[in-house]
């Protein structure tokens, strides 16, 4: 139950699982998403993301576990009865209606909500989307963005409680993605309406959401709001999905002791880095895995630091990628490889800077049991 402060939960989905013959396309996820909330899964191709969708939207049915909406289990509820606008990636706009006839079909199941025609309905929703002129075109006139706004108003017309979104701006080329994904962002908060989206898109689930929901192999790594899961990632594969990160695991040769001294030293590969466990408590000997952004690493252009971070490694530029706003250097580094962001390419012998409290501790295990 909510607290005041709280919203309700609007779906909750209790251990449930999906499998097919021998594939278990889901494994015992369980997610509550509050009213209101913009809920992104995300995670590689084959991970489970659509398949959670569609047992939320009710296309299929969990081999165990509970979808609720609210506090109603919606086991065998068909999707037309689950309240639901759904948007997939493929437009899915009947060529033969017109914009206006494809919104319209989105009330095939209910009449428009509140107190308006069929007709000041449609015109509402293609206000809601930008596209008030668009009612008699067809949709081969419209552009990929339009016409996924067209199939958006769609989904919306019957004033759904939920709105689920599957890779509907995969089509789309980069820019007109980065718009679009701005457009439904408003869209969502004006109407305050509880929304699930799937994208295997790292960047766009980061720009998008209230809270992701990081999918592998079925199951879920951890789920958090962006700025958590990109800063502090509690699994290997978390940290190295989401964004460009540097990752390593080495041993502790100290135990944690904040009394004395904030940093412990790692030993990866035969060299030693400091690293800060925060809350974490390390003990000598445990396995430790690290990780650092590449925007933490400092390095000027003449390969020197002019400040005196904890750590410093000795490291060879081997390639630069030049991107506009800065460069990711790819560096050689104890036999590993280190990215780091730099304004200008550079090249050659440098010597890299980080504090220890940039670097994230993202697993420890003691005693081969992870903690
Ligand atoms: P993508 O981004 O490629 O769409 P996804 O993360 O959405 O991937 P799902 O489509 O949910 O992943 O599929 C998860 C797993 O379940 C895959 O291994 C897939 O092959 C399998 N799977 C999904 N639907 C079926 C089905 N109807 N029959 C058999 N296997 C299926």
């Amino acid at each position: 139950m909510g607290s005041e402060s709280s919203p309700p939960i609007a779906v909750e989905l209790e251990a449930v699982s999906r499998r097919y013959g021998d594939t278990t396309a889901v494994d015992e996820v369980s997610i509550r998403v509050p009213r209101g909330e913009f809920f992104t899964l995300v995670g590689p191709s084959g991970c489970g993301k659509t398949t959670t969708l569609r047992l939320i939207a009710g296309f299929e049915e969990p081999s165990a576990g509970t979808v609720r909406f609210g506090d109603r289990d919606v086991s065998g509820v068909p999707p037309e009865e689950r309240e639901v606008g759904v948007v997939l990636q493929n437009y899915a706009l009947f060529p033969h209606m017109t914009v206006g006839e494809n919104v319209a079909y989105g009330l095939r199941f209910s009449d428009p909500p509140g107190d308006v025609s069929e007709t000041e309905r449609v015109a509402e929703l293609l206000d809601l989307v930008d596209l008030p002129e668009a009612t008699d075109r067809d949709p081969d006139e419209l552009s990929g963005g339009q016409r996924q706004r067209v199939a958006l108003a769609r989904a919306l017309a019957p004033g759904p409680d939920v709105l689920l979104l599957d890779e509907p701006m995969s089509a789309l080329d980069a820019k007109l993605r980065e718009r679009l994904r701005l457009q439904v962002r408003s869209i969502q908060r004006e109407l305050d309406i509880t929304t699930i989206y799937v994208t295997h898109d790292q960047e766009e689930a980061l720009a998008i959401s209230d809270r992701v929901a990081v999918m592998n192999g079925g199951h879920l790594e951890q789920v958090n709001t962006p700025q958590a899961v990109y800063r502090r990632p509690e699994t290997r594969f978390v940290a190295e999905f989401v964004g460009d990160n540097n990752v390593f695991s080495g041993t502790a040769l100290r135990s944690s002791d904040p009394a004395e001294t904030p940093s412990v030293p790692v030993e990866i590969g035969g060299e030693t880095v400091r690293v800060d466990p925060g809350r974490r408590s390390i003990r000598s000997g445990d396995r430790v895995t690290v990780c650092v952004r590449p925007e933490a690493l400092r390095i000027d252009a003449d390969g020197t630091i002019h400040d005196a971070p904890d750590n410093r490694l000795k490291a060879t530029a081997e390639s630069a990628e030049f991107l506009g706003e800065t460069t990711r250097v790819h560096l050689a580094w104890n036999g590993r490889e280190l990215l780091a962001r730099t304004r200008d390419p550079i090249a050659g012998d440098v010597t890299v800077g980080f504090d220890p409290d940039d670097v994230h501790v993202v697993t420890v295990e003691r005693g081969g049991e992870r903690s």
